[in-house]
């Protein structure tokens, strides 16, 4: 027989009842113990381990209640069916009270008896299983609890460490507000779409605006507060319009009416990043209206001294002519009109030079004109470098003329003005001599003259800006051997721009450069 057999404690104290008891139960498979007495049963009871107790309810002076408790109190599950006469049956319920699972009326109905044996024994084996179940149960929840548990220090952990970010972040915005907030230029960042993100305190402070925000507005909404020339937004989204890209590399300078009016430069800067072409924009405008102040206080004193010069040169030059002619001749013989001659062309390079003040003066005014006439800019140069010719021994011009007359729409002495100053240049920096060759010649719908030396040359990152008011090349400035204000450049672009036509120059240093002028053929 198997070791999972159900034990069964049979205790009756008739000894036929007992042995017929024990035969079915054997027979039925149950592993069974047969007592006949309260004595017996109770130490076999305390001597080993049992299913279910079969006993009578009253034996001897140990009664089967006695017995019902001493097998619970060894195994709370114990199954105890007790066996009763009828006239005993008001115990046999008080049994069940006790913890009986039932009782049998004697004589026994086998069937019954077997039936209710099965059932006590399933109930017992059900709640053994449901223990275990328990006791599962419990493993899993106390691997629950710490699975929670640690789960909860994880989250603490975890919520701990992103309360920091938050702070370090907040911390991080916070000083980047107060670093925008107290920049001393205006700034605008606007998002994808062209909206305002935001918008510093000195924005609002230039342009004299309320606390009223101004993010979320559109770039429209913004020009029409500031007066700005407007950004040009391809809506939906911020795709650069053509003319922004233009805005982008140029700075645009406006003026904003107030108790005061301002200048302000406006500097755009697109935003690049997150794989997209451009996710933003930042706008930053600068007062610049002190420094505009001292530009016009610096032109108009420009223009003052150069006209209060202008005046008296010209009087000294005409004195110093009339000195000359009045000459006597005992003094011409003592080299006094070489003196003179001196006087005269130190005052004419003097009135050149004033001459050239005046010029940048209109140039910054805009006030610069020029004529327009029909002229021949062929005979133009021929005059020109005939009236130069003399001034250098050094030199020899050379003069390439493909086609003649070569009519442009131009000014005479404007032109003449330009060509004397690259000529003189050619001549001026090229100090050890050589050839300056002039060409003037049809280039598609152009007339171009190109003036070429042979001289000191022009590195190239200083050729662009040797076309600014005021800048020589550093070797120019360092060596102090050639003169000049570092302006007739500056005024030649003015001049051939005014005439609708380009300059510009082309130079190796040590080797020499070639200046070149174009202007729009008169087409009649
Ligand atoms: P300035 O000759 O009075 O300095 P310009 O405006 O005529 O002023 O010329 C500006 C600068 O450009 C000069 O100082 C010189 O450095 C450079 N430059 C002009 N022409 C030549 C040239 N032909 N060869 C070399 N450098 C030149």
């Amino acid at each position: 027989m198997s070791e999972d057999r159900s034990r069964i404690l049979l205790v009756d104290d008739e000894q036929s009842v007992l042995l017929t008891l024990e035969a079915v139960l054997k027979q039925e498979g149950y592993d069974v113990a047969a007592v006949g007495s309260g004595a017996d049963a109770l130490k076999a009871i305390r001597g080993g381990q049992f299913d279910l107790l079969l006993t009578d309810l009253r034996i001897d002076e140990i009664d089967g209640l006695t017995l019902l408790a001493a097998a619970q109190k060894r195994d709370p599950e114990t199954i105890s069916i007790l066996l009763t006469g009828y006239a005993s049956l008001e115990s046999a319920v008080q049994a069940l009270r006790h913890g009986a699972f039932n009782y049998l009326l004697k004589p026994c109905n086998i069937d019954e008896m077997k039936l209710t044996i099965a059932r006590g024994l399933e109930k017992k084996r059900l709640a053994e299983a449901l223990r275990e179940r328990l006791v599962e149960l419990e493993e899993a929840n106390k691997t629950i609890r710490s699975f929670t548990s640690q789960l909860e220090g994880k989250v603490q952990a975890a919520t701990a460490e992103l309360a920091e970010r938050v702070r370090e972040l907040q911390e991080s915005r916070g000083r980047l507000d107060a670093v925008i907030d107290s920049m001393q230029d205006g700034l605008i960042v606007y998002d994808r779409e062209g909206r305002v993100l935001r918008a510093n305190a000195f924005t609002r402070a230039l342009f004299g605006l309320g606390p009223e925000d101004l993010v979320g507005r559109t770039a429209q909404d913004v020009a029409n507060i500031t007066s700005e020339p407007p950004l040009e937004f391809n809506q939906p989204g911020l795709v650069l319009a053509s003319s922004l890209d233009e805005q982008l590399a140029e700075a645009a300078i406006f003026e904003v009416e107030g108790p005061r009016k301002r200048f302000v430069r406006r500097l755009i800067s697109p935003v690049v990043g997150d794989g997209s072409p451009v996710s933003g924009l930042v706008v930053v405008y600068q007062d610049i209206t002190d420094q505009k102040e001292v530009e016009q206080l610096k032109d108009d004193f420009l223009s003052i001294t150069s006209h209060e010069l202008k005046t008296p040169l010209t009087s000294i030059m005409g004195y110093a002519q009339l000195l000359s002619r009045r000459l006597p001749p005992e003094a011409r013989k003592a080299g006094s009109d070489d003196v003179i001659e001196v006087i005269e062309n130190q005052c004419r390079r003097m009135k050149r030079l004033v001459e050239d003040l005046l010029d940048v003066s209109r140039i910054e005014r805009g006030t610069l004109e020029t004529a327009h006439t029909v002229l021949d800019l062929a005979s133009l140069v021929e005059n020109t470098v005939k009236k130069l010719k003399g001034t250098s021994p050094i030199h020899e011009f050379v003069v390439s003329l493909t086609e003649k007359p070569l009519t442009v729409w131009g000014d005479d002495d404007r032109l003449d003005q330009v060509l004397t100053n690259l000529l003189s240049n050619a001549v001026k920096y090229s100090p050890d001599g050589g050839k300056v060759e002039v060409r003037a010649a049809r280039n598609g719908e152009n007339a171009e003259v190109a003036v070429r030396d042979y001289g000191i040359g022009i590195p190239a990152d200083q050729q662009a800006r040797i076309f600014s008011r005021f800048y020589q090349a550093e070797s120019v400035v360092r060596s102090r051997r050639f003169g000049g204000m570092g302006l007739g450049l500056f005024i030649s672009k003015a001049i051939i721009d005014e005439l609708g036509g380009s300059i510009n120059v082309q130079s190796t240093v040590g080797r020499g450069s070639t200046f070149r002028f174009t202007l729009p053929l008169y087409t009649g």
